[in-house]
């Protein structure tokens, strides 16, 4: 197996964020697995606040070719990605890059979309929330209305009057809502009210409103709660399911929080299996990361995939979007291809 890789900046359509907080571009490494005239693609996004870095990630990378040079025969992913989650603690974003394009590859092999190889089927479209940015009010008006095909808009709150930003948002839309908090309040007493109240502005789903570190506190919130809880911060990989006891009603599962799709697709049926909801969501994949993340969405009773949509410069095709639900296509393995264009490596 060969590894290659290239950093590349992935460009936003519009400054993303929480307005203290506003991006206009993120990295992703993209990688290419060749095997056998076979060739799989992956991708590590490594948004800022991932603490994950280019250069650390192409370190990984080059401790990781040994590894993948020494299979020559049929493998099983499963075994290679035991000898890669040890080279390093971390790096989940790399990690995940790397099974991507090995489940690419099984996929290219035996003919199949990941979702058959796995066996769980084709998922028909689902509708994914779009995130709107906070911003200025004319710009939020016309954020809005850039939305106008996603019958969900997902809006990050935390700031400093949630109420007025909720406010603001009905004066142009009653579509349903999705909050995601950030772990940005902190007693319980307020979290419980503020969802109440978000409640009765047809908000369907929290996330992640309190910091990781107060699982009793959620755990009381959760129980009265009259809306899904989902957990996003406080749950990285499948050993962290164990810890939430109770504290949630669902996870968002994230490729690069998990290592990649192999764990991803356990977190999944651990959630199923523990009547939690399974949100799936994304940093700001390209179209490469995001098609992967979708290949799951037979699990899914939330898709949060909007990624490529705010980017200008996608250089993968593979989901599609039509009136704002995400449809997966009968490609073999992930189902995506590079736009040579825009990158070549
Ligand atoms: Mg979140």
């Amino acid at each position: 197996m060969i590894l290659s890789y290239k950093p590349f900046i992935l460009e936003y359509k519009h400054p993303f964020g929480v307005s203290s907080n506003t991006r206009t571009s993120t990295t992703s490494v993209f990688i290419k697995i060749e095997f056998e005239g076979k060739i799989g693609y992956g991708e590590a996004c490594l948004p800022l606040y991932l603490g994950e870095t280019v250069e650390g990630t192409i370190a990984f990378f080059e401790r990781a070719k040994p590894v993948l040079a020494k299979i020559s025969g049929p493998f099983l992913v499963k075994n290679i990605l035991i000898e890669i989650d040890v080279l390093s603690i971390g790096n989940n974003a790399a990690k995940a890059a790397i099974d991507i394009a090995l489940n690419d590859i099984v996929g290219k092999i035996v003919n199949k979309p990941f979702y058959d190889v796995m066996g769980f089927g084709k998922s028909k479209s689902m509708p994914t929330s779009f995130t709107i940015g906070i911003d200025e009010e004319q710009k939020i008006e016309q954020k809005i209305k850039e939305a106008e095909e996603f019958s969900v808009l997902k809006i990050k709150a935390g700031t400093k009057d949630d109420k007025a930003l909720i406010n603001l948002i009905r004066r142009y839309t009653d579509k349903p809502l999705y909050i995601d908090v950030n772990q940005g309040w902190k007693d319980k007493q307020f979290v419980l009210d503020m969802i109440f109240w978000l409640h009765d502005k047809n908000v369907i789903l929290i996330e992640q409103p309190m910091p990781a570190s107060m699982i009793d506190e959620m755990a009381w919130v959760t129980e009265q709660s009259p809306i899904p809880t989902i957990a996003d911060e406080s749950i990285k990989r499948l050993k962290d399911l164990q810890n939430l006891k109770g504290s949630f009603s669902g996870i968002n599962i994230k490729l690069m929080k998990s290592t990649g799709l192999t764990e991803a697709v356990e977190m999944a049926r651990y959630a199923k299996q523990n009547n939690l909801k399974v949100l799936l969501g994304c940093m700001a994949e390209s179209s490469c990361g995001t098609s992967a993340m979708a290949q799951l969405m037979q699990f899914a009773d939330y898709i949060d995939l909007d990624a490529p949509n705010l980017l200008k410069n996608d250089p993968f095709t593979g989901i599609t979007y039509k009136n704002g639900n995400v449809y997966l296509n009968d490609l073999p393995g992930i189902g995506v291809e590079p736009i040579e264009s825009l990158l070549s490596f």
